[in-house]
């Protein structure tokens, strides 16, 4: 599995959100997309799922356009919604149907995914009584029941307490074994433990693409130009 993102623009009237962005993708990779509020990930990231055209540019799997209809990639939005009044399970086999997986694939395969997300227990539970973790770790479920080569996380734990960030992380940890990762979050503290490599992003433009070691040693190297400023 190959991701390039290759000039991407993405225009809404006046307002660019995205900025002639440019990276690249590999399988086995997790790679988080830090950027404040407001820096364009969500935007990007519908981009790269094909929800939203880009102005300009393209995004290419495997040197392919990629295309929502194939569910080549799987989607975890920002706000999951599902309806409140559906099980787990209901859930899962109405949105695997949607998207067009056999009924009988479903069968086998949502008591699999409900284990891997931490919710065997809660498969006939309504949606309407989880957690905010639990949400988005259906959201997960719901992401890979296609079986996706890449997974793309919109601010995954941003809006969790902390038990919720931690169960929620422990399943990015484990998926990370088999499915490559793109994470955005607003907090590098949330990718950090769980990517190797980070994308800045900051007013629709990439500014970094770098690993953690590097992005420390940059932050103690701007630390320490601070503290040798304040002292002149
Ligand atoms: P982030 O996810 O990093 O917080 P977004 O991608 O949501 O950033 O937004 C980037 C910029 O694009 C923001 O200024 C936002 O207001 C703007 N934007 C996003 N979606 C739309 C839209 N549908 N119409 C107009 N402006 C939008
Ligand atoms: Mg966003």
């Amino acid at each position: 599995m190959r991701l390039e993102i290759r000039n991407v623009t993405k225009t809404f009237k006046e307002k660019t959100a995205v900025n002639q962005f440019s990276m690249e993708l590999q399988s086995g990779e997790c790679v988080g997309l830090i950027g404040p509020n407001g820096a364009g990930k969500s935007t990007l990231i519908k981009v790269i799922s094909d929800i939203l055209d880009p102005t300009e540019g393209e995004v290419l799997l495997d040197g392919k356009k990629i295309s929502l209809m194939k569910r080549e990639i799987g989607y975890l939005p920002q706000y999951p919604n599902f309806y409140s009044w559906m099980t787990a399970k209901e859930t899962l086999s109405f949105m695997g149907q949607l998207s067009g997986v056999k009924k009988e694939e479903l069968t086998e395969a949502i008591p699999k995914i409900l284990n891997k997300v931490g919710l065997s227990g809660e498969e006939n539970s309504r949606v309407g009584t989880f957690s905010g973790g639990m949400k988005q770790r259906l959201g997960i479920a719901q992401a890979l029941l296609h079986k996706p080569a890449l997974i793309v996380m919109d601010e995954p734990v941003s809006a969790l307490d902390p038990v919720g960030r931690r169960e929620v992380l422990n399943i990015i940890e484990e998926i990370k074994k088999e499915t490559t990762i793109l994470l955005s979050t607003h907090i590098l503290g949330d990718a950090e433990e769980i990517c190797e490599r980070f994308v800045i992003i900051k007013n629709g433009e990439k500014i970094e693409d770098t690993t953690l070691t590097e992005l420390l040693n940059q932050n103690s190297q701007n630390k320490l130009n601070i503290e040798m400023a304040s002292k002149d």
